[in-house]
């Protein structure tokens, strides 16, 4: 077997395996070491995106929100269906192919672009070395390699008072395998997973209660989105407990989960109990101690704007590294750095990166919050469309939420756009795209857009932003 590559890639997540296949696009002799087994033991790629993240969760979601539509919505269609049944392990079995064939799909991918791939856990042994421990076995071989990125990505951040027994106490990953819908929920943490995966178990049948150490969530969205987010969850019977901390819980068939909240001790009995307060970087045990790779304080790996870490052809990628814990960044670092070692010019736009929150509706923003731009003393204007004024949303039944989009008072470029509503995850990348090429907001006015569309929502909101959308009464904003 070969043992010299220009390029070993440790982690084959969304950041290490797009990597490792842009580098052998570009004619690089190319390895990817990967350690993740799946619950059989088989090796499985693709990271924790698609084995326990993204897929996973995104496929529970969408059955989920059939259950939901079959259950209250049809019938309003004027379609009686009779009475919509659960078979949980049936969704489960569909998540679990879904994962099984795309984590094929990118053994099928290395194949084909003659990626080899070790099984095993990776090391950096020396700068230009890296050591594979291979899985299920005590063999330990060295390759050569003239480039080495690091992309071994995170885990769930666990918490002393709530401690993970992966059956009554789980991490998101045992959140995806309930074999029973559990009457009672509880979450620790109202951020991205715990809102997806709450709105899972919800329409499934759960009351779910959301614990919060914060007095409100979702910190990086817009005020006004969170606000309404908040309010909508609330109707669909979401529990939030903000400013709670979990001080201990007791473990007996059920949860016994002792919280302080404002000051007041308080008890609540949940089934379940899920810990989903953010996740922290696979940094440790990444190299010989020789080899002094500079960690942060936070445990990500320091590199700089091109993912070059202070290891001469040593870069880090993704999860590992600073910036949003996203698939999507770690993939665009990935390609930016495989383009850097062969020479070419790359970069990654930072201030452009999109985030979604997979409920329904959908929450999606780019760019800057109108908070952020107050705090730095911008001017800007806002203009504000919402879903109701849509005839496409009202046609799907589907219209809570708007879209605001926010440009410079001066030069009237975009600088950020924000949404909650129905397919806001696709109707965003309008908005990156809009972005990535410096669009104004009149751009966006003087567009044609399809009618009737979601998208329409967008133009109207840009229209706005000068006071003159169409579909509603009185523009919202002076
Ligand atoms: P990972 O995907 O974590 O992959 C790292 C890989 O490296 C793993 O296979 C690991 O086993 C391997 N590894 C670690 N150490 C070693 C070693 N020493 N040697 C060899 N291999 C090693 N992000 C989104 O953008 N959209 C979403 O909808 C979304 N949903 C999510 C839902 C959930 C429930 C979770 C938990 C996360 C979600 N994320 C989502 C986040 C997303 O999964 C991560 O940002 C992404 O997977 C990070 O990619 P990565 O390649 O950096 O790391
Ligand atoms: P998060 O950072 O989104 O949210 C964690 C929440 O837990 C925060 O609101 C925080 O205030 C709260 N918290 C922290 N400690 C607490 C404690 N002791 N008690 C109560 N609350 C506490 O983290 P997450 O939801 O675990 O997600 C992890 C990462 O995965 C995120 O960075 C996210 O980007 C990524 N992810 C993304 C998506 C998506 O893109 N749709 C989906 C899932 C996960």
């Amino acid at each position: 077997m070969k043992n010299k590559f220009d390029v070993v890639v440790i982690g084959a997540g969304p950041a290490g395996y797009v990597a490792a296949i842009r580098c052998a696009q570009l004619g690089l002799s190319t390895a990817c070491v990967d350690a993740w087994c799946d619950k059989n033991g088989n090796a499985s790629l693709g990271g924790t995106c698609l084995n326990v993240g993204c897929i996973p969760s995104k496929a529970l979601l969408e059955s989920s929100e059939l259950f939901t539509q079959a259950q209250h919505e049809f019938s309003n269609h004027g379609i009686n269906v009779s009475l919509a049944e659960l078979d949980l392990a049936q969704m489960l079995r569909r998540k679990d192919k879904i994962v099984k064939d795309l984590t094929k799909g990118i053994s099928g991918l290395f194949q084909s672009n003659k990626v080899e791939y070790f099984s095993g856990l990776g090391k950096v042994h020396s700068p230009g070395q890296v050591s594979i421990k291979k899985s299920g076995s005590n063999e330990t071989i060295i390759v050569h390699a003239k480039n080495i990125i690091l992309a071994t990505g995170s885990r769930s951040t666990e918490i002393p008072s709530a401690v993970i027994d992966k059956q009554t106490i789980v991490d998101s990953s045992g959140a995806l395998e309930f074999d029973q819908v559990p009457k009672t929920l509880g979450i620790v943490g109202a951020g991205v997973i715990g809102l997806e995966l709450g709105t899972v178990w919800r329409r499934l049948g759960s009351k779910v209660i959301l614990f919060e150490a914060l007095p409100s969530f979702l910190p990086s969205a817009d005020r006004e989105i969170a606000s309404n987010a908040l309010k909508i969850y609330q109707n669909q019977g979401l529990e939030f407990r903000f400013n709670s901390k979990v001080v201990s819980c007791e473990v007996n068939k059920a949860v016994v989960v002792h919280t302080e909240e404002q000051g007041q001790a308080k008890t609540q009995e949940v089934d379940r109990l899920v810990v989903a307060v953010g996740r922290k970087p696979n940094s440790e045990h990444l190299t010989t101690p020789q080899v002094k790779l500079e960690i942060d304080a936070a445990g990500f790996v320091r590199v700089d704007d091109q993912c070059k870490t202070n290891i001469e052809h040593v870069y880090a990628i993704g999860d590992l590294v600073r910036g949003p814990m996203l698939a999507h960044k770690g993939s665009e670092e990935g390609m930016m750095v495989a383009e850097l070692i062969a020479g070419h010019f790359a970069r990654v736009n930072y201030d452009n990166i999109p985030s979604v929150v997979y409920t329904h509706p959908e929450l999606a923003w780019v760019g800057q919050t109108e908070q952020s731009l107050i705090a730095q003393g911008r001017d800007y204007r806002a203009g504000v469309f919402p879903f109701a004024a849509s005839g496409r949303a009202r046609a799907a039944g589907d219209t809570s939420g708007l879209v605001k989009v926010i440009a410079d008072a001066k030069t009237d470029r975009i600088l950020g756009v924000h949404m909650i509503g129905p397919h806001c995850s696709e109707l965003i990348m309008q908005a990156v795209i809009a972005i990535e090429f410096s669009a104004s907001a009149e751009d966006l006015a003087l567009t044609m857009f399809a009618h009737p569309t979601l998208s329409e929502a967008f133009h109207e909101a840009a229209l706005a932003v000068d006071n003159r959308a169409i579909h509603i009464a009185k523009a919202k904003r002076a």
